[in-house]
C-alpha cells in the first residue's frame, strides 16, 4: 500500500532499505571511517572563538584525550563521565574521547541546579564530571573528580582540555579498547511516557543505525559538503544524534553556537554559508515573523528542519513562504528512540501539510487504539508504538518502567497520539502521556508535583501543561494548602524557583480544595487538562 500498512497491522518505512554495517561495529571506528578521503575538511567550527577542527584534528584530539582520561582519572570500560557544560567544539571531541574507551557518557543541562544535578548525579554514578570554570561552584562540592573544558582557572586536581589533549606532545591511536555494538556509550535523560527523568540508555549499535537513517534522504539527494549550525544542546539527543554525530560521521560540517541568539545564528548562517538550520518550533517562528530576517544574506541555506515539539501546518507554511529557496521539514523523534522516527522526504517537493513525515527507513510503526489496544489501519487515530535499530536498550536500572515503555514485541509505546495518512506521512495530533514540552525541553510533571509535596504546607498537587504561543506549553500547578496555610501563589513559584532550571518554572498557580483523582489514587491530570480547555 501508499501507505506502507501491511496486512499484519505495521506501518513499514517507504524509504529504501537500510544499508547497515556489522551490528559490532563501535561507533568511534565508524565515525572516522571515511575521513582518509577527506583528512582537511572541517568537522568543527567553534563560532564563538572561530576554532576550527578537521576531521583529522578531530580523530587526533578524540584519541589523546582519550589516553588522557585513562592516566590522569583512570577512566575505563563502562565507567560513567558525566559532562555538565554549554556547547562547544570541545564537548563533541570529550563526548567521543570517553566513548571511545569503551566508557558510558552521561550529560547534564548546563542550566540545571544543583539540586536537579545531584539527582542524575546519584542515578548515573559518574567516576570523572567534565564541566567549564563557570559552572564550577555547581559540581564542586559532590567530591567527584573534574576536569574543565577550556583552560578555566587553575583548581587543585583540576586538569584542563588543552592540556590534556596536548600533554603528551604527540599524536596518539585511538585507545585500543575492544568495543561491541550492544556496549552502553551514552546515558540521556528522558521522562519518557511517566514519572521523573530517568537513564536512557543507547548502545553504539542505536548510534550508528540513527546515523544511517537520520542521513539517509542526503545520500538520496547527493547532498554532499553540508554544513549544520548546532545551537541546539549538545546534552539533548536532538543537538547530540541528529546533528552531531549522523552529521560528523557523514563528514559534514557542524559550527557550534554556545547559546542561541537569534541575530546571532542569522550571522553565523551568513558567516559559514551554512546549509542546514534544524531547530525546534519556536525559531520557526521567529524566522516567520520577525523582520531583521532579511538584513542577512541567507542564500546559502538548502533545508530548515524542525523538530522536539509540535509545528502546525500554517506556520510551517508561512515560513516556507518567507524562505522559497529552502525546504521547510518537520521531524519526530524522542530520546528512546535516539532522536528520530520521522521526518519530510526532502525530494518530495514541498507539502507543508503540518505533517512530522514518513518512517525513517528501517522502522516500523504500529498505530494502536488507546482503549482496545488493537493496531488501526491508515487514517485513524491512536498511540503510535515504533520499531527499528535506534530503539533504546532500557532504562537504567529501571525493569519496571522499561517494561512499561518496551513491549515484547520490540515496539516502543511512545505515549504520543496520531495517525498515518494514505501516503505513509505521520501527523502526531497530542500527547497521552504526561511530559510538558517547553521549547523542546522535557519538563516532567512528577518532578514538580514531588518538588511541591516537599513543602510543608502543600498537601497535594498537580503540574499539567498550558498552551503558549513562544514556548509551545509551559507548566501549570493545582495546589491544595494545609489548613491554616497563608501560602501565596508568588510563594509557590518563588519555592519551585529556586530548586529547578528557568524553564521549568511554574506559569502560574491555582490554589485548590481537592485534585481529580482515580479510586486507586492516581492523579487524573487529563481531568484537570479538560477543565481548564473548556474554560478557554
Ligand atoms: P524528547 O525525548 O525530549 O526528544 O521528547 C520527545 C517527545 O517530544 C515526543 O514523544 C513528542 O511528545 C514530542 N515531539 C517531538 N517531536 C515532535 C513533533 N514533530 N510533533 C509533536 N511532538 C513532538
Amino acid at each position: 500500500e501508499k501507505s506502507g500498512y501491511g496486512r499484519d497491522g505495521i506501518f513499514r518505512s517507504l524509504r529504501p532499505p537500510l544499508s547497515l554495517p556489522n551490528p559490532n561495529t563501535s561507533m568511534i571506528s565508524f565515525l572516522f571511517r571515511n575521513i582518509s578521503s577527506y583528512p582537511n575538511k572541517p568537522a568543527l567550527i567553534d563560532s564563538d572563538t572561530n576554532e576550527t577542527l578537521t576531521f583529522t584534528d578531530l580523530k587526533n584530539s578524540v584519541a589523546n584525550l582519550s589516553h588522557a582520561l585513562q592516566k590522569h582519572y583512570n577512566i575505563y570500560k563502562n565507567d560513567v563521565v558525566l559532562i555538565f557544560a554549554p556547547n562547544s567544539i570541545q564537548y563533541p571531541v570529550s563526548l567521543y574521547a570517553i566513548i571511545a574507551l569503551g566508557a558510558i557518557a552521561t550529560t547534564v543541562n548546563p542550566q540545571y541546579t544543583v539540586h536537579e544535578l545531584s539527582k542524575q548525579i546519584k542515578d548515573s554514578n559518574p567516576k570523572l564530571i567534565i564541566t567549564v570554570d563557570s559552572l564550577y561552584d555547581k559540581v564542586k562540592d559532590f567530591e567527584i573528580p573534574i576536569m574543565f573544558l577550556g583552560s578555566g582557572s587553575v583548581k587543585k586536581g583540576v586538569f584542563c582540555y588543552k592540556d590534556m589533549v596536548l600533554g603528551s606532545g604527540s599524536v596518539l591511536d585511538l585507545p585500543k579498547v575492544e568495543v561491541k555494538g550492544d556496549d552502553t556509550a551514552v546515558l540521556l535523560y528522558s521522562s519518557g511516557t511517566t514519572g521523573v527523568s530517568k537513564g536512557v540508555v543507547l548502545s553504539h549499535w542505536n548510534f550508528v543505525s540513527v546515523s544511517q537513517q537520520v542521513t539517509s534522504d542526503q545520500r538520496v539527494m547527493g547532498e554532499k559538503y553540508n554544513v549544520f549550525l548546532c545551537f541546539l544542546p549538545m546534552f539533548h539527543v536532538f543537538g547530540l544524534s541528529v546533528v552531531l554525530y549522523a552529521q560528523l560521521q557523514e563528514g559534514n560540517c557542524v559550527v557550534s553556537m554556545n547559546r542561541f541568539e537569534f541575530g546571532g545564528m542569522l550571522r553565523n548562517v551568513e558567516k559559514y554559508r551554512v546549509t542546514h538550520l534544524w531547530v525546534v518550533p519556536p525559531v520557526i517562528l521567529a524566522l516567520a515573523k520577525q523582520d531583521v530576517v532579511k538584513k542577512f544574506d541567507l542564500s546559502s541555506l538548502k533545508q530548515i528542519g524542525s523538530g522536539a515539539a509540535p509545528l502546525g501546518k500554517e506556520l510551517m507554511e508561512e515560513c516556507a513562504k518567507k524562505f522559497p529557496h529552502v525546504k521547510v521539514l518537520q521531524g519526530y523523534g524522542m530520546t528512546e528512540t535516539t532522536g528520530v522516527v520521522s521526518v519530510e522526504m526532502p525530494f518530495m517537493g514541498p507539502r507543508h501539510s503540518g505533517s512530522a513525515g514518513r518512517l525513517i527507513p528501517g522502522l516500523e510503526a504500529q498505530i494502536v487504539s488507546v482503549d482496545m489496544g488493537k493496531p488501526l489501519p491508515p487514517n485513524q487515530m491512536g498511540e503510535i508504538w515504533v520499531r527499528g535499530p535506534n530503539m533504546m536498550q532500557g532504562y537504567l536500572n529501571n525493569p519496571q518502567a522499561t517494561n512499561l515503555t518496551i513491549d515484547k514485541q520490540g515496539f516502543v509505546h511512545t505515549g504520543d497520539l496520531g495517525y498515518i495518512d494514505d501516503d505513509g506521512q505521520l501527523f502526531v495530533v497530542d500527547r497521552i502521556k504526561e511530559l510538558i514540552k517547553y521549547k523542546g525541553f522535557q519538563v516532567a510533571p512528577a518532578e514538580l508535583e514531588a518538588l511541591l509535596l516537599s513543602h510543608s504546607e502543600i498537601l497535594d498537587a498537580a503540574v499539567i501543561p498550558f498552551p503558549d504561543a513562544e514556548a509551545g506549553e509551559v507548566p501549570i500547578a493545582f495546589v491544595v494548602r494545609s489548613p491554616n496555610s497563608s501560602l501565596t501563589e508568588e510563594d509557590v513559584k518563588k519555592f519551585i524557583a529556586e530548586l529547578v532550571a528557568p524553564y521549568k518554572r511554574l506559569k502560574r498557580v491555582t490554589f485548590v480544595n481537592s485534585v481529580p483523582k482515580s479510586a486507586s489514587g492516581k492523579l487524573l491530570r487529563r481531568e484537570l487538562i479538560a477543565q481548564v480547555k473548556s474554560k478557554m
